[in-house]
C-alpha cells in the first residue's frame, strides 16, 4: 500500500484509503474481508512526518479451545514517524521510525499495516469467552453436546487410590 508523498504532506492531515486485503504481505493471517480499511492522521513535525493510523479488517481465526474457525473483526491503532534525517542511534520510546529521504516519492504502508495486523491478534484465540472446549479423551465439543468422560475419569481416579498400599503408614 503505497501513499505519494504529497498525499502524506497534504494540509487535512488525514487520509483514509481501502486496501485490497491480497494486495498486503500477509501470509500469517486470513483476512476474509476483501479489503483493509485504513485511517491515518498526519503531523508535520519539523521535516517529520508522525503518522497515527488504525487498520481495520475482517480475520478468520481458529478457537484454540474448540479447534473451530471464527471470524473476528480488528481494529489495530499503529503509530510510526517518517524522518528526512539519519535515524537516531538512541531511540528511546516505542514509536516506529522510517526513513523517508526527500527525494523518496512514495512510502509503503504495507508492511506498518501487516506488523499491526500480527500484533493485534489475540495471545489466548477463543471463539467466545467461555468456550468449554473439546474433552481431552473422547474429543467432542463441549459447547455442542456433553459426554460421559468426566463420570469415568473421577471413577478411575478412585480406582487408582484403592490400589496404594497404606499398611506400613501405620506409625
Ligand atoms: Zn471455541
Ligand atoms: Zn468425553
Amino acid at each position: 500500500m503505497k501513499v505519494k508523498r504529497s498525499e502524506l504532506t497534504e494540509p487535512a492531515g488525514s487520509l483514509s484509503a481501502r486496501v485490497k486485503s491480497g494486495d498486503l504481505p500477509i501470509e500469517e493471517l486470513e483476512v476474509i474481508s476483501e479489503n483493509v480499511s485504513i485511517r491515518l492522521k498526519i503531523q508535520p513535525i519539523g521535516s517529520d512526518l508522525k503518522i497515527d493510523g488504525t487498520a481495520s479488517a475482517r480475520l478468520r481465526e481458529m478457537c484454540d479451545r474448540c479447534l473451530i474457525p471464527y471470524e473476528i473483526n480488528v481494529e489495530p491503532a499503529f503509530e510510526l514517524m517518517l524522518t528526512e534525517n539519519d535515524l537516531p542511534s538512541d531511540k528511546t520510546d516505542d514509536l516506529d521510525i522510517y526513513p523517508f529521504p526527500s527525494n523518496q516519492k512514495e512510502f509503503n504502508f504495507g508492511p506498518v499495516i501487516r506488523d499491526a495486523l500480527v500484533l493485534e491478534r489475540a495471545m489466548k484465540k477463543v471463539c467466545k469467552e467461555d468456550c468449554k472446549g473439546l474433552c481431552p479423551s473422547c474429543g467432542i465439543n463441549l459447547n455442542r453436546g456433553k459426554c460421559d468422560c468426566h463420570q469415568t475419569e473421577i471413577n478411575e481416579r478412585w480406582s487408582a487410590l484403592k490400589t496404594i498400599d497404606f499398611s506400613n503408614m501405620e506409625e
